[in-house]
């Protein structure tokens, strides 16, 4: 069977009514709504297909993730990786494929912050938008994880939550045929994920929209993106032009206001590229009596939602040895605590952040990002850690707890984490990490109820960065949903024939 994407080579010269940059989350719903609409869509993706699996972390860094994996912050407090995904299916390849539905009362904030552009909002039909993220978790084949599909890891974090009596659950998944090996950020060896690449795609393409794949937009005017051609290690092997009537940026919250920033398109102090959120996630890690916390698994199957209104969730994380060795820990001890890292749990507390950050283009082919921890934040990130130690201590008898900070930090009793003040951290201790980039060309705006720049109305944005803030989870369902109700919008703008909010049944 011939694949449903192109790899063109030597120059590419296409003309389209639509293109399409970048096919993760948000562009293959993009891609998908117009094509159904009857629209003539070309998808431009960067990366590759997934069928080309990557067997190495290190190999995945360099194919698999953008920017070789080594896009961060800059100049900012704290300096964490903002990671994203490169190839046909974009972040949804290497991401743990947790899913959770947008809050309802983040839609209430997020009808708030747009309702410059759309009377009561963007969303103002709530019902809509949660009937369409109904048939978004259907065709993404979300589930609960079972519980033997559950890691030693996410075992203990849910005996230690139930035993406090905190709010818990197994997470959510798209992962039809998980076999629980814990490799999803390598992307799924055993196509367990149901990755975008998987249905979404292949039935934009059924549905008529060509994917050139290996195709770096570089270059963009309004009714022409431009670029190189490459190859999987981002070399340049060739060129190509699209004409089209009208664009869509789908390269995700960092990439779309690169774009448009490095095109000189947009005022270097306007709306795109502000607002940025990126949910950071900090480590707690913990020495439990003799368990098997590395029994393998889903990669994070278990969540604690116990101070979600106090904008905090916990979810099980991997532990690199990176984290260990950074501890404040030498000699003997150092060698006991390695030769015991089967017994060494992690939490991810993750927050929803008040702070803002910055894309203002690249510099070298490098994405320029701010984004600095305010005080409100840092007062969280204390919270966090005190709460994961007390999950360990109180809920699993930790010898001690390790704070995954710059240098390490040893907690060997609850009274020890909890003298901890907000004023012991600084932003440039933390060691944070954040994959969820989100709300840096939201709706309301930088652009209107249909993804189209509100300066420059031939370009639309749709994809995580069209949110008007961060959703406080894990984002990939709220990034597809919010791009088919933008894209609905679109496509009969184009002139495309109206839809119902998924035109097959799935
Ligand atoms: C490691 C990791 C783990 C995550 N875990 C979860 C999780 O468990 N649950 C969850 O809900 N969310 C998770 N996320 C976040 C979620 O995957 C993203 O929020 C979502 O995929 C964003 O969708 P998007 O379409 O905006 O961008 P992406 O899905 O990142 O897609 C953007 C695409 O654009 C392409 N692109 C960029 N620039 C160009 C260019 N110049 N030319 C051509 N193509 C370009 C990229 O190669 C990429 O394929 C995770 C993300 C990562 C990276
Ligand atoms: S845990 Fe393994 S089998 Fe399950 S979805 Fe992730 S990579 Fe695939």
């Amino acid at each position: 069977m011939s694949p449903w994407w192109t790899e063109p080579t030597g120059t590419l010269q296409e003309r389209a009514q639509v293109v399409v940059v970048g096919s993760g989350a948000a562009g293959s719903f993009v891609a998908l709504t117009l094509a159904e609409a009857g629209l003539d869509v070309i998808l431009l993706e960067e990366g590759f297909s997934p069928t080309r699996r990557p067997a190495t972390m290190r190999e995945a860094m360099q194919r698999v993730y953008a920017e070789g994996s080594f896009r961060t912050t800059m100049a900012s407090a704290p300096m964490m990786p903002v990671v994203g995904g490169r190839g046909l299916g974009g972040s949804t390849l290497v991401n743990s494929a947790l899913c959770f539905r947008t809050p309802p009362a983040t839609l209430d904030e997020w009808n708030e912050l747009s309702a410059a552009v759309s009377p009561g909002g963007v969303f103002a039909d709530t019902g809509a938008y949660f009937a369409v993220q109904d048939q978004v978790e259907t065709l993404m084949r979300v589930g609960p994880t079972p519980d033997a599909l559950l890691s030693g890891n996410d075992k203990v974090q849910k005996q230690a939550a139930r035993k406090l009596g905190w709010s818990e659950f197994n997470a959510r998944r798209n992962t039809p045929g998980c076999s629980g090996c814990g490799r999803c950020h390598l992307v799924c060896p055993h196509g367990g994920k149901n990755s975008v690449d998987r249905e979404v795609l292949p039935r934009a393409v059924a549905a008529g929209a060509r994917v050139f794949a290996g195709c770096r937009v570089e270059g963009l005017k309004e009714g022409l993106v431009s670029g190189s051609l490459v190859d999987e290690l981002g070399r340049t092997t060739g060129s190509f032009t699209v004409r089209a009537e009208h664009i869509v940026l789908s390269a995700g919250a960092i990439s779309t206001p690169r774009i448009l920033h490095d095109a000189g398109l947009v005022d270097p102090d306007g709306e795109v590229g502000r607002g940025l959120c990126v949910q950071p996630v900090h480590s707690i890690l913990a020495m439990l009596p003799d368990t098997q916390v590395f029994a393998p698994g889903a990669t994070q199957g278990h969540v604690v939602d116990e101070f979600v209104d106090d904008k905090m969730i916990f979810e099980t994380n991997p532990t690199l040895p990176a984290m260990v060795v950074n501890l404040p820990l030498v000699g003997r001890e150092l060698t006991e605590v390695l030769a015991n890292g089967h017994r060494i749990a992690n939490t991810g507390g993750l927050i929803r952040d008040e702070s803002r950050g910055r894309v203002r283009g690249s510099f070298n082919g490098v994405a320029r990002i701010s984004y600095d921890l305010g005080e409100a934040d840092m007062k969280r990130v204390c919270r966090v850690l005190q709460r994961g130690a007390r999950l360990w201590f109180e809920g699993a008898d930790a010898s001690w707890v390790g704070l995954v900070l710059h240098g390490g930090r040893l907690g060997r009793s609850m009274a020890e984490v909890e003298a901890m003040t907000p004023q012991d951290l600084s932003p440039h201790k933390l060691i944070s990490y954040a994959s969820h980039p989100q709300a840096s060309c939201s709706v309301g705006r930088a652009t209107d109820g249909a993804g189209q720049l509100l300066d420059l109305p031939g370009i639309s944005c749709i994809d995580a960065s069209s949110l008007p803030n961060n959703v406080g989870r894990n984002p990939q369902i709220s990034v597809m949903t919010v791009a088919r109700i933008l894209s609905l919008r679109l496509a009969e703008r184009l002139g495309g024939r109206p839809l119902p909010l998924l035109a097959e049944p799935v």
